[in-house]
């Protein structure tokens, strides 16, 4: 599978939508289509027309330009049944365990609440990548709006159930802002050093940070590594 990242409202939520492409079909997908006009000059570049769009979860600036690529593509809307009242021009629903074919490529269906309820992690387990929308960021996670911090901490979790050499994209670019919590928790550890200067380097190219794999994220990102929920919440400093 073919993963192509599209920076989203640049400057202001650093969003990030993904382009993928099974190669063996030619099928194609939108995950989390928060900004239409870069994601369009993307896939004319890269001549796709996207069969679908995949939203991890309800916020606007997932699935703000759900509708207007929808249009113009004829491309149809997969997310959470759950979801079903608050996802635009949702086509077909999905639920937690099942299996949604991308061409041949198929992406496992992961709940995870906590940032909302009906947040689904994409997880192309054949191709070891999971899209985290707005649970998984680099070294750090996203609000907890909906859920609880319980069920925040049973998500990630079930990321840190997943295997090691699986690489994670998520649906925004904070890792600057997650390194200054990474660094001072655990007291500059120099596997969090060097993955902040990989993602420098990175960025300072224009790329995302990433993608890292979760054993990298295991190891630094300091929500993540949390051993218990107590030490969850002293670290979110609840
Ligand atoms: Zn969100
Ligand atoms: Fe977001």
């Amino acid at each position: 599978m073919e993963i192509k990242p599209i920076l989203c409202r640049a400057g202001t939520m650093d969003n990030y939508a993904y382009v993928i492409r099974d190669e063996k079909s030619g099928i194609s997908a939108i995950i989390d289509p928060s900004e239409a006009a870069p994601i369009i000059e993307t896939c004319h570049q890269l001549n796709i027309q996207p069969e679908y769009i995949l939203n991890t979860h309800h916020h606007f600036d997932h699935t703000d330009s759900n509708l207007e690529l929808k249009a113009l593509f004829h491309a149809r809307i997969v997310g959470n049944a759950s979801d079903a009242h608050r996802i635009p021009g949702l086509d077909i629903e999905v639920k937690e365990g099942e299996t949604f074919n991308l061409g041949e490529t198929p992406a496992q269906i992961i709940n995870a609440d906590g940032h909302t309820i009906g947040h689904i992690l994409w997880y192309f387990s054949q191709d070891k990548a999971l899209f985290t929308g707005d649970v998984l960021f680099n070294l750090c996670i996203g609000g907890i709006f909906e859920g609880t911090i319980e069920q925040m901490w049973t998500s990630l979790q079930k990321i840190k159930a997943l295997p090691d050499d699986v690489m994670f994209y998520p649906g925004h670019e904070y890792t600057l802002y997650g390194a200054r919590d990474a660094l001072r928790i655990s007291n500059n550890a120099p596997e969090v050093i060097k993955y902040l200067e990989q993602a420098q380097r990175n960025i300072a190219q224009g790329l995302p940070a990433g993608p890292f794999s979760l054993k990298e994220e295991k190891a630094c990102n300091p929500y993540l590594s949390a051993k218990n929920l107590t030490e969850l919440e002293q670290r979110l400093g609840y």
